[in-house]
C-alpha cells in the first residue's frame, strides 16, 4: 500500500522527507510552487540529494507535485492564460529535474466561454509545456464541476488527452471527493465507476488517487474535503476504493483537513483496516 499526504516544503525538501518518514508514509504530494503565488525556492543540490537518498532508503512509491490552484489554462484572458502557460512549462521542467514522477493540475474553469473553448486553451497550454522528452507524467485531476470547472466528466479528460501532441506524457489523477461530488457513485457502484473510467479514458492512464471523504452530498458539485470516514462517502466505501483490485497498487494521497499528527493517525488507521480485511 502506497500512501502519503500533502506536505508543505516551506522548511526545505530534506526536512519534509524526514517528516514523511516519521509519519510512516511512503510517498507524498508537494506544491510545485507557492499555491497562491508564483515563487519557488529552488532546492540546493545538497538538499535534493539528501531528499533522493531518504526516499530510496525508505522504498517510497511515486511522488506527486501539485500545480498552484490559481492557475487557469482554460481562460481566454491573456494575462491569466499566459501565467498558466509559464507555470506549466517551468514547473513540469523543475519537478522533472527533481525526480518527481507525476505532476497534477486542475484543468481549469472556462468562466463563460464554454467547455469546448476551454478545452482548446488547455490543450494549447499543454502543447507548449510538454516536450515529449520528460520522464515526468502530467496528470489531469478529476474535478467536482463547481462553477464552470472543466474535468468533472471522464469524457472531458479523454478529449484533452486525445488532442495533445504528447498523450503519452499525460495521465489522470482521480480525486474521490471530487468524482463523488461530480456524480460518480463510488458508494453504491464502485465497479461501475471503475469500468466507466476504463471505457472512456483507460485504466492504464490512471496514475494517482487523491483520497478524501466529502463534506457535501453525492452530486452536489461542490469541493469540500472531509477526513476519512467523516463525510458523505464514508469509511466502508473508501476502504473499497483502497482495496479495489484495479486501484490498490496506485499511490494514494490524503488531502484531508488535518495536521501532520492527524495524518499519521489516519494512515495508521487505514493500514490497520486494510491489513485486517485481508485475512
Ligand atoms: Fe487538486
Ligand atoms: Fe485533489
Ligand atoms: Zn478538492
Amino acid at each position: 500500500m502506497i500512501i502519503g499526504t500533502h506536505m508543505s516544503i516551506a522548511g526545505g525538501l530534506e526536512k519534509t522527507a524526514k517528516a514523511v518518514v516519521k509519519m510512516e508514509a511512503n510517498t507524498m504530494q508537494i506544491f510545485s510552487r507557492n499555491p497562491r503565488g508564483s515563487n519557488f525556492k529552488e532546492p540546493t543540490e545538497k538538499e535534493a540529494e539528501a531528499f533522493q537518498r531518504i526516499r530510496k532508503e525508505n522504498g517510497w512509491g511515486p511522488l506527486l507535485a501539485h500545480a498552484p490552484y490559481t492557475m487557469n489554462p482554460a481562460s481566454d484572458q491573456e494575462k491569466i492564460y499566459d501565467f498558466a502557460c509559464m507555470v506549466l512549462r517551468e514547473d513540469i521542467a523543475r519537478m522533472d529535474r527533481l525526480g518527481i514522477e507525476n505532476m497534477v493540475f486542475h484543468p481549469g474553469s472556462h468562466t463563460g466561454i464554454g467547455v469546448e473553448a476551454g478545452i482548446k486553451n488547455i490543450v494549447a497550454a499543454l502543447n507548449q509545456a510538454i516536450t515529449g522528452k520528460e520522464q515526468i507524467t502530467v496528470l489531469l485531476e478529476t474535478m467536482s464541476g463547481k462553477g464552470t470547472e472543466i474535468g468533472y466528466e471522464f469524457e472531458q479528460l479523454r478529449e484533452i488527452r486525445d488532442r495533445v501532441d504528447h498523450p503519452e506524457g499525460l495521465g489522470v489523477c482521480l480525486d474521490t471527493c471530487h468524482i463523488f461530488s461530480a456524480g460518480y457513485d463510488i458508494v453504491n457502484d464502485l465497479d461501475g465507476v471503475v469500468a466507466r473510467f476504463d471505457e472512456v479514458i483507460g485504466l492504464e492512464h490512471l496514475k494517482a488517487i487523491h483520497f478524501n471523504d466529502s463534506l457535501t452530498p453525492f452530486g452536489a458539485k461542490k469541493d469540500r474535503h472531509a477526513t476519512i470516514g467523516n463525510g458523505e462517502i464514508g469509511m466502508e466505501a473508501l476502504l473499497r476504493v483502497l482495496t479495489h483490485p484495479a486501484l490498490k497498487d496506485l499511490p494514494f494521497y490524503l488531502e484531508t483537513p488535518l495536521e501532520d499528527a492527524g495524518h499519521k493517525e489516519e494512515i495508521r488507521m487505514l493500514r490497520e483496516k486494510v491489513e485486517g480485511s485481508r485475512e
